[in-house]
């Protein structure tokens, strides 16, 4: 237990002061009489003026490096936030130990002297120990908590210590450190749940200090789930606050359309998304003025769509036409939207703003162009604006820096090699082969001096339990800290405890009820064959879609080229001066894809080089499809009607009456279906679209085959090679074309034919494929019957799965040939 002593001065790492508050209040009934710093702020307090705030040294010193010849090698990175900040970071170091001269041996040492020649003027605001001794500061009522410090914070701590300063000692002996090892990462707080709860500690004495923070979340997850009252010493960062600046400051330093959307997406983020939408695809281009025309690849429907979206999105942006005006003198105006973008602000956002103004107050003058505010915008990016706690519950979770004497029981948990000890040394430009030439403390006795602070804080704490995960989340084993474990001086001991969430996985069931009004309504189901197969891919999935009828996001805003486009191709080169399907060139087959294209290059023309290429492609494989239909006309004198095949057929199961629609297969642009018509009914212009000859199905799959060049002949006595002509080989890779291609289903016996036969056993016909998926909705209907929703998916069914966000924990993969 730590004693605090009366009218002391306390130093502390910031997160803690709530803390210390809060024992000081336990001891002393009230806070009086006692003051609590962090070391720099406390170091800062004594000088008589304040120094200038940070972004205005740098500011300061970008502003002393205009000065740096071209022929510096860093005068590329006189602008850039890092490179700024690790000199004055060096040169902050510099001041403190008196460091004046600096190694000029390279070509780099060089450069870099240079540089900090040219820094050397601007004021660092930093106190030096001969300014700390010519005042009178109060070192017997300094009190230091001992912690973990930085290499620059321990320098003050070891100047105020040699000065009467004192360490606030716990006065409660030390047990030996417990260490502990467990399976994996999530384990190690599922032990530490457990030891509070079995031991019965009062979780207002336990504090967590984790080695790596981000696994606080999961921390978080398992006190909530055990229901211990928990601390977060560094709250996650919610406020939106400087996001909306950051957006703001890039579009004045740069008014553009990006920025402008970036603008209006951060202030704005729902009213936005329509105008969002029409800038990205249609700015420029005036849809109300351009009527629609009839094309394979944008329906009527879709293009009204955009039309009304058009004049939404042009009512919004005049309401808000003073955002186009804004320069860069319009800050002000920036911040007072934001303001008026959040009516009801949280206490982080008004610091995170009350911050950001009052950065901005100190370099405003700076501002002279737009580019002027790209340090500012890089400082921004950087800067943290999460909140230490605001107020105690529970046990306290914080990081390694944290550890202290404040608490009787510690955890340190995730210690292995990796993160432990962790030293820090300089790297970078200021490196420690640079900081070797120098007469800054070597390498070695930093280290020790870490070393040192990090075990005696450890040997500090009146109980302390390590905990080492022996693999992380992925399964990859961790190793043990070498350091750690000859601190100790024992191997650690590997705990295991049940898991007594493991057991607990959501319920997907649906009660027969429910299961009758989503999906039997009034005794009638109607499926398709995209539904079949939804349900065969995930029952989940497809009770979310049909059941819940939750829709997926709609891509509304792009076009894509679909079966309609072979088949309106199809119908009018059949049309075409009357020619039959073998006499059309390519050149026409392309320019009829290109009307296809007319339209969408006129509303989106800035595509238009992407949409020639695609009518050279379409046209090219369109022509190779259509030169296959020569067959059917000249060798078998059929006559091709362009349709697809649709089901439109019910069956009764149960009580249940059930109606199949729609197409039988899964979609494919280069796919369509032919009905085969009597060539004399069809001269006669009677067309039997019910019925006709029969089906064929014809796709089009692109791969290299090999051809042959000759014919060899072996028979004679001496063998005898006769070239094929160009025609010959023409036939040759039709007649493959059309046994490849083509599937011919339900032909009555009377169009027999020898080449019909070759295509004829190699698919199942429309019947079979009626009847398969029959039975596949009779047994889907049966298990949804049952109320049988649970998520065991085909295996890559979750990738593209729109309900991904919202299915959790449940999802197994079906093992091959096991039902959905
Ligand atoms: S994410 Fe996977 S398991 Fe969940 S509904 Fe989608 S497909 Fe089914």
């Amino acid at each position: 237990m730590i004693q605090i002593p009366d009218e002391s001065i306390l130093l502390a790492p910031g997160a803690l002061h709530l803390s210390l508050y809060d024992m000081v209040h336990r001891q002393k009934g009230n806070c009086l009489n006692i003051q609590i710093f962090s070391v720099e702020t406390y170091i800062r307090t004594l000088l008589p003026q304040a120094g200038p705030s940070e972004i205005e040294t740098l500011y300061a010193c970008q502003a002393a490096l205009r000065a740096l010849p071209e022929t510096n090698s860093f005068s590329a990175s006189r602008a850039d936030l890092d490179f700024l900040k690790a000199c004055l970071r060096f040169l902050k170091l510099a001041a403190l130990y008196g460091i004046e001269r600096f190694p000029e041996t390279t070509r780099k040492e060089r450069d870099l002297n240079e540089v900090l020649t040219l820094l050397g003027p601007v004021p660092l605001g930093v106190p030096t120990r001969a300014d700390l001794e010519a005042i009178d500061v109060p070192y017997t009522k300094i009190f230091i908590l001992p912690t973990e410090w930085t290499f620059e914070q321990s320098y003050w701590i070891d100047f105020l210590l040699a000065h009467g300063a004192r360490l606030l000692e716990n006065e409660t002996k030390s047990e030996p450190p417990v260490y502990l090892s467990c399976a994996n990462a999530r384990k190690q707080m599922e032990i530490v749940a457990d030891r509070i709860l079995e031991r019965r500690l009062p979780a207002t004495d336990v504090f967590v200090a984790l080695a790596d923070p981000g696994d606080q979340e999961v921390l978080a997850q398992i006190f909530d789930a055990h229901r211990i009252p928990y601390t977060l010493l560094r709250q996650p960062q919610t406020t939106t606050v400087p996001d909306r600046f950051l957006a703001g400051l890039r579009y004045l330093r740069q008014p553009d359309k990006e920025t402008y959307l970036a603008l209006i997406q951060a202030l704005y983020p729902e009213e936005s998304a329509p105008v969002v939408r029409y800038l990205n695809h249609f700015d420029g281009i005036e849809l109300d003025a351009i009527p629609y025309e009839d094309n394979a690849l944008i329906s009527e429907r879709r293009y009204l769509t955009w039309q009304q979206e058009e004049l939404d999105a042009k009512a919004w942006m005049e309401s808000h036409r003073a955002l186009q005006a804004w320069t860069r003198h319009d800050v002000e105006a920036l911040a007072a939207e934001i303001q008026a973008t959040i009516p009801e602000p949280t206490e982080e956002d008004l610091n995170a703003f009350d911050t950001i103004v009052q950065n901005y107050a100190s370099i405003a003058s700076q501002i002279e162009t737009g580019d002027d505010f790209s340090l500012f915008i890089q400082f921004l990016e950087r800067a943290s604006f999460a909140q230490t706690a605001q107020s105690l519950s529970g046990v306290l979770v914080g990081t390694r820096q944290e550890i202290s004497p404040l608490r009787p029981t510690t955890f340190f948990l995730g210690a292995h090699a990796k993160v432990f000890p962790a030293l820090s040394m300089y790297s970078g430009i200021f490196d420690e082969s640079f900081l070797a030439h120098t007469t800054f403390p070597p390498l070695k006795e930093r280290l020790n001096k870490q070393r040192q602070a990090i075990f005696s804080t450890l040997g500090a704490c009146a109980e302390l339990t390590i905990i080492v995960p022996q693999s992380d989340y992925a399964g990859k084993s961790l190793e043990a800290s070498a350091e750690l474990e000859s601190w100790v001086a024992k191997r650690p001991t590997f705990v295991n405890i049940p898991d007594v969430f493991a057991t607990t996985v959501p319920g997907f069931d649906l009660d027969p009820g429910q299961a009758q009004s989503l999906f039997f309504k009034n005794g009638r189901h109607t499926t398709t064959f995209s539904k079949v197969s939804t349900f065969e891919q995930c029952p989940l999935r497809y009770y979310l879609r049909y059941g819940l009828a939750l829709n997926r996001p709609k891509t509304q805003d792009d076009i894509r080229v679909d079966g309609s486009l072979l088949s309106r191709v199809l119908q009018r080169a059949r049309t075409l001066r009357n020619a039959t399907f073998a006499e059309l060139t390519r050149d026409q087959i392309r320019s009829l894809v290109a009307e296809e294209f007319a339209f969408a290059k006129k509303i989106f023309p800035s595509r238009t080089a992407a949409f020639d290429s695609l009518i050279v492609e379409y046209g090219a494989r369109i022509h190779d499809l259509i030169s296959t239909l020569e067959i059917f006309e000249d060798r078998l004198h059929l006559a091709l009607l362009n349709k697809e095949y649709e089901l439109d057929q019910g069956f009764g199961w149960k009580d249940v009456s059930v109606e199949m629609k729609g197409p039988i297969e899964k979609y494919d642009p280069m796919k369509v279906s032919f009905l085969v018509v009597d060539p004399a009914l069809e001269e006669a212009g009677i067309f039997d679209d019910k019925g006709g000859l029969g089906v064929f199905d014809l796709s089009l799959k692109q791969h290299a085959v090999p051809q042959s060049a000759f014919k060899v002949n072996y028979r004679t006595t001496q063998p005898d090679a006769i070239e094929m002509s160009e025609t010959q080989k023409n036939d040759e890779v039709s007649l493959q074309r059309f046994v490849d291609g083509w599937a011919v289903q339900d032909l009555p016996p009377a169009a027999q034919d020898p080449l019909l036969e070759k295509v004829l056993k190699k698919v199942p016909t429309y019947t079979e494929k009626e009847e398969k998926m029959q039975s596949k909705v009779e047994q889907a209907l049966e298990r949804l019957a049952q109320g049988d929703i649970l998520p065991v998916h085909e295996k890559s069914a979750c990738v593209y799965c729109p309900y991904k966000i919202i299915c959790r924990n449940g999802a197994s993969t079906k093992e091959k040939g096991e039902r959905a």
